[in-house]
C-alpha cells in the first residue's frame, strides 16, 4: 500500500483554505492545515483526519516556531492560500501607508517567506508549491477589472515567486500559481458566480495532477492558463 499524498494548506480557518482541506481530506490526503489562533480551530477538527496547526504569516516569530514544530516531516504539497482583500475602499488615493503596508506584506511577501523557510519540508524529488494568486494579478488579464491596490499585490506576489524560481537549483521542483476563480467568501462576496465546492473540487484536481510536474505555472482552477 502506498502512503497518502501529503499537504500543509497555510491559512484554513475559512473560505477557501478550509473548502480546500476538506476536499483534500475527502480524497484521502493526508491534511495539515494552520489558522491564526487557537480559537478557530473548530470547523478544521470537525474534518476527520486533519492536523490543525497555528501560523500568523505576517510574523517570523510565529513562522519559526511552526518550522520548528514540524521539524523533518515532509509534504508532497505546500499550499500558500491567506490573502486579504486590503483596504475597504480600494483606492490609491485613500489607503494608508499602513493599510497598503499590511496588505503587500500579507499577499505577496509573506508567503514568499513561507515558502522559502518551509522549502525543506517539501518532498525534494516531486514536491510541489502552490500560491493563492488571483487573475487580478495579471497586468494583461486583470487591470481595470477592478481592485487595483489587491491586484497589484498579487501581480507582486506573482513576480516574486517567479524570482523564487529563478533562484531555485533543484529542477524537479513544480510551481503553481492558482486563481481560484470568482469564489462566493467572506473575500469574494455573495455576488461572485462559483461556491467553494466547485472551485476547491477543481483546484484539488489541478493540484493532484502537478505534483512531479516541475516547473512554474500561472493557472485557473481549470487549469486553462493565464497570462503575465
Ligand atoms: P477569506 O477572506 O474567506 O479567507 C482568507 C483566509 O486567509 C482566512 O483563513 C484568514 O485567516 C487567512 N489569513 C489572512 N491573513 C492571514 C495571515 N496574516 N496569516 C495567516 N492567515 C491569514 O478569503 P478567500 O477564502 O476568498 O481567499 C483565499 C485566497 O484566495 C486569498 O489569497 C485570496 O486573495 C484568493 N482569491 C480569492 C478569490 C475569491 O473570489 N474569493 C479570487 C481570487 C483569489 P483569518 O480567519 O484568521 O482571518
Amino acid at each position: 500500500m502506498t502512503a497518502p499524498r501529503s499537504i500543509l494548506i497555510i491559512g484554513a480557518s475559512r473560505g477557501l483554505g478550509l473548502g480546500l482541506a476538506g476536499e483534500f481530506a475527502a480524497q484521502g490526503w493526508a491534511v495539515t492545515a494552520t489558522v491564526r489562533s487557537a480559537a478557530q480551530q473548530a470547523p478544521l477538527q470537525a474534518l476527520p483526519g486533519v492536523r490543525v496547526e497555528q501560523l500568523e504569516m505576517t510574523d517570523p516569530d510565529s513562522l519559526e516556531q511552526l518550522a520548528n514544530r514540524l521539524n523533518d516531516q515532509q509534504f508532497d504539497v505546500i499550499f500558500v492560500n491567506a490573502g486579504v482583500a486590503g483596504p475597504e475602499h480600494h483606492s490609491t488615493a485613500q489607503a494608508s501607508a499602513e493599510e497598503m503596508g499590511q496588505l503587500f506584506l500579507t499577499n505577496a511577501v509573506a508567503p514568499l517567506r513561507v515558502a522559502e523557510r518551509l522549502l525543506p519540508n517539501l518532498a525534494a524529488e516531486h514536491g510541489l508549491i502552490v500560491f493563492m494568486s488571483s487573475i487580478l494579478g495579471s497586468i494583461e488579464a486583470g487591470a481595470g477589472l477592478g481592485m487595483p491596490l489587491y491586484g497589484a499585490s498579487k501581480a507582486a506576489l506573482n513576480h516574486l515567486v517567479q524570482c523564487f524560481v529563478r533562484t531555485q537549483d533543484n529542477p524537479k521542483l513544480g510551481v503553481v500559481l492558482m486563481h481560484p476563480g470568482w469564489v462566493r467568501t467572506d473575500m469574494g462576496g455573495a455576488d461572485a458566480p462559483l461556491d467553494i465546492d466547485s472551485s476547491c473540487k477543481g483546484m484539488v484536481a489541478q493540484v493532484s495532477a502537478a505534483v512531479g510536474q516541475p516547473g512554474l505555472r500561472y493557472q485557473d482552477y481549470e487549469g486553462n492558463p493565464l497570462p503575465w
